[in-house]
Order: structure tokens, then C-alpha cells, then sequence
């Protein structure tokens, strides 16, 4: 099948279904399948809209740690589905709930504070399972600071995990001196320039390889091509390409200060590239380039073909003469502790708390 007769099938299923399905996307998916989606929006946005679809069948576009989300949030009814169920997360995988129970363990005999576990949302539902038993809440990194304010104000230290660079850039915006921050390595290893006993954040030092690549050669060769380029970059960068940057923000946020910029702006953008080429698509009256072409392989697993598949399976499921491809369900040990900590997150974000 050509990709054209590929998407006049997926748009008559779609028209089939009606009100049964809902096809979220993350930013990051390609273009063809945000055409076809209901909705698009960073891993926050959509965690909190799938949970107000009332849709039977999701089909999540995005990966499989989102997907596993809007399956928590998810009614009792709900199906969620993920076209290819091997978009996976390297960030994600670099934590397990014994290395979380082992370093826990560590922190907290080293730290004269309690520590709270605060997970960003790039995590499987163990990891969200594991703060909400203690707790603790789930952040992205449009709220990364309002939730360990929320935890500091309490005079509570923290346990920030997976990504190092989103826990060190929130750090650096609140002003947290070096002294007071500890990077946990993968061994138990507690590396501090002060008195850890005294630390206030404790940063897991895993990465995302999509975000950690832009280098400091990068902004300066934008910044030579072009005199008037604002950078702008997400905080799973480094450090110092954080600072090099005129700003930094969460995907929603980008894309917002892209749009709302004045016609003729020149930007070059540091994340995922999909999003980026999107976004020269959507803004043509600006110039809008990658800051270093880096794509998101697990994010481009979810194909045209794949998801004809996954809502063919519906149609099937919902006929009675097929089983789902490919459903996503978390684990029952985990579901309640996991909802428990998604919850808090939007709790504090609302203001609810
Ligand atoms: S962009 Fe990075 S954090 Fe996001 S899904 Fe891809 S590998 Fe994971």
C-alpha cells in the first residue's frame, strides 16, 4: 500500500469508530501521524487530556512510558493502546526499582533530612509506583520546579531521577548552590562538593542521548551563519548549553515562544528534530532551523503502517473477532502507588495542594 491509500484507510476506520477511539501524539511523532492524531502535546498535556477523554479505545502515538501513563489515568473501561510496542525510552531504562531502593537507601542514611522521590515523567510506572509509596510526585519538565519547590517548602530534600540535566537546569533556576547538590551514580556513589548530610537535591545521572548531543561548537556555528539567531533549547541539554542559549523551555513552551514570536525571527532550536521540522512547517514566516539534527529513533517507531494496524485491531476487538495490538496495561502492584504520584503532580500544579 502507498502511504496515501494507507491514510484514506486509517482516516475511514477513524469515521468507523467515531467516539469509541482518541489518537493522542506527542510533539515528537512525524508529521504524517500528528495529521492524523486528535491531539498533540508534550508528555504532561497529554498524560492530563488522554485522563479526560471518555474514548474506549486510546491509541497512544507517542512512547511507551506515555502510553503506560494515560493507562494509570485511564477509567476502568478504557483500552490504551501503543501502535509498536518496542518504542521504548533509553532515558527510562537507566533506572530499576532495585537500583532506586539501593541508592534510596544510601541517601537517605547519608542525609540528615528526609528525602523525597520526585520522578520525571520519563519513567516506567515501577518508578512511578516507587514516589508515590513515598510520597513523592511525578514532574515534567514544565513543572519540574513548582513540584520541588513544593517538596523544598517543606523542608524536605529531594531525589530527582532519571535525567541529571533536567534536575541540575530546574536546580540552576532556583538558585540551589553546587554545595547543596549530590549527583548519585549508578553504584551508590555519592558525589558532593559540601556536606552531604546537609545536601538539598539529590540528581540521578542519567541522560537523554536525543538532548545531551548539542555542543557548545553547535551555538557557535548557528551564531556565526546567522547575526540575529535566538537559540532556544529543552532542558534535557547540558549545563552549559543551557546557559549559551538565549532560553530554555519544555516542548509546549517552545513551541509557544516559536508562534508568538514576530515574523521574520530566526531561530535555531535544540531538541528533537521531528518537532523541529514540524514546526518550520507550521511557522513559515520564520526561519526555523535544528540547532544539530537529532531525531528521536524510539519516537519514529510509531509508523503510518503500524497504526493502521493498531486501529484495524480495534475495529476488529470491538466486532468480537480479534484481540488488541498492542494493549497496554501496568502491572496491578504498581498502578495504585504510580496514579497515586501522577496525581500529586497535577495536584500541585493545579494549586489543588
Ligand atoms: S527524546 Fe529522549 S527522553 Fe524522549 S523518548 Fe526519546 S530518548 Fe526518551
Amino acid at each position: 500500500m502507498t502511504e496515501k491509500e494507507i491514510t484514506e484507510k486509517i482516516i475511514d476506520l477513524k469515521n468507523q469508530l467515531k467516539d469509541k477511539i482518541t489518537i493522542p501524539a506527542h510533539h515528537y511523532q512525524n508529521i504524517e501521524i500528528v495529521k492524523l492524531s486528535d491531539f498533540i502535546g508534550d508528555s504532561y498535556k497529554l498524560a492530563v487530556e488522554s485522563s479526560k477523554t471518555s474514548a474506549k479505545y486510546i491509541i497512544f502515538c507517542g512512547v511507551r512510558f506515555m502510553a503506560e501513563s494515560a493507562s494509570i489515568l485511564a477509567k476502568d473501561y478504557q483500552k490504551v493502546l501503543i501502535p509498536n510496542v518496542q518504542a521504548g525510552c533509553p532515558m527510562a531504562d537507566m533506572i530499576d526499582l532495585k537500583i532506586a531502593n539501593k541508592v534510596y537507601e544510601i541517601m537517605s542514611n547519608a542525609c540528615e533530612n528526609k528525602i523525597i522521590p520526585v520522578v520525571y515523567m520519563n519513567s516506567y510506572a515501577d518508578m512511578k509506583s516507587f514516589c508515590g509509596e513515598k510520597d513523592g510526585s511525578v514532574c515534567t519538565s514544565s513543572n519540574a520546579k513548582t513540584i520541588l519547590e513544593y517538596y523544598f517548602k517543606q523542608g524536605h530534600s529531594v531525589f530527582f531521577f532519571p535525567d541529571y540535566h533536567l534536575g541540575k537546569n530546574t536546580s540552576n533556576l532556583m538558585g540551589i548552590p553546587q554545595q547543596q547538590i549530590v549527583k548519585v551514580k549508578k553504584d551508590g556513589t555519592l558525589e558532593c562538593t559540601g556536606d552531604v548530610k546537609k545536601a538539598k537535591l539529590f540528581l540521578w545521572d542519567g541522560f537523554c542521548h536525543v538532548h545531551q548531543t548539542f555542543t557548545e561548537g553547535d551555538i557557535k556555528l548557528v551564531k556565526e551563519k546567522y547575526s540575529n539567531i535566538k537559540i532556544i533549547v529543552h532542558p534535557e541539554c547540558k549545563e552549559s548549553i543551557v546557559k549559551l542559549s538565549d532560553m530554555s523551555g519544555s516542548t509546549e513552551q517552545i513551541y509557544k515562544i516559536i508562534k508568538e514570536s514576530p515574523a521574520g525571527t530566526t531561530w535555531a532550536v535544540g531538541t528533537e528534530a521531528n518537532f523541529i521540522y514540524r514546526m518550520s512547517k507550521d511557522f513559515r514566516d520564520k526561519v526555523i532551523i535544528p540547532l544539530r539534527v537529532s531525531p528521536c529513533m524510539n519516537m519514529e517507531k510509531i509508523t503510518l503502517s503500524l497504526l493502521y494496524q493498531s486501529l484495524q485491531s480495534v475495529m476488529d476487538y470491538d466486532n468480537n473477532s480479534g484481540s488488541l495490538k498492542y494493549e497496554i496495561s501496568v502491572a496491578q502492584e504498581y498502578k495504585i502507588n504510580a496514579h497515586k504520584s501522577l496525581q500529586k503532580m497535577i495536584d500541585i500544579v493545579s494549586g489543588k495542594i
